[in-house]
């Protein structure tokens, strides 16, 4: 595996200390609930292109998501929009986001979520346990894709 980006570890720092000052320490990690408590309103609608987004609007900050995707995909979606505004809020006044975009402020948005909803220490404590693939995916609330990148990225 090429070595991970120097960024990765500064964003894992940031969705860790997010989570310590919300005093998050439930798995799964409630993103709605996360968004509300930092102020942030939440939409939900039928996109067919995108996945969600952030924007800045008179009322404060809004992330929208699709609502014609599972669960686990709004999720991670919300979490990336929280990734955004903890990340990368002073550089635009909004963001609109679709799967598989190679921008690095999207890429890095993935990073957030992937580290905010399954936290190494967490992850690795469940796979110690000898939780399978497929239970962490439901403990943790993600789709098994996700948890199996996840697990390769940390050596499991
Ligand atoms: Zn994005």
């Amino acid at each position: 595996m090429p070595p991970a980006p120097r960024y990765h570890s500064v964003i894992a720092e940031t969705a860790n200390r997010l989570l310590e000052e919300f005093a998050v320490r439930r798995y799964p990690v409630n993103v709605f609930d996360l968004a509300a408590r930092m102020g942030i309103a939440i939409e939900h609608w039928p996109f067919a292109n995108l996945l969600g987004g952030l924007l800045f609007d008179e009322d404060g900050p809004c992330i929208f998501y699709s609502s014609n995707v599972p669960v686990t995909r709004a999720r991670f979606t919300v979490a990336h929009e929280l990734g955004h505004f903890v990340l990368h809020r002073r550089q635009g006044i909004y963001f609109m986001c679709q799967e598989n975009s190679k921008r690095l402020a999207e890429r890095q948005a993935n990073r957030f979520a992937a580290e905010l909803l399954m936290p190494e220490d967490k992850v690795k404590q469940a796979y110690q346990k000898g939780q399978a693939a497929a239970d962490m995916a439901v403990r943790f609330m993600v789709s098994l894709e996700a948890m199996l990148t996840r697990m390769t990225e940390l050596d499991l």
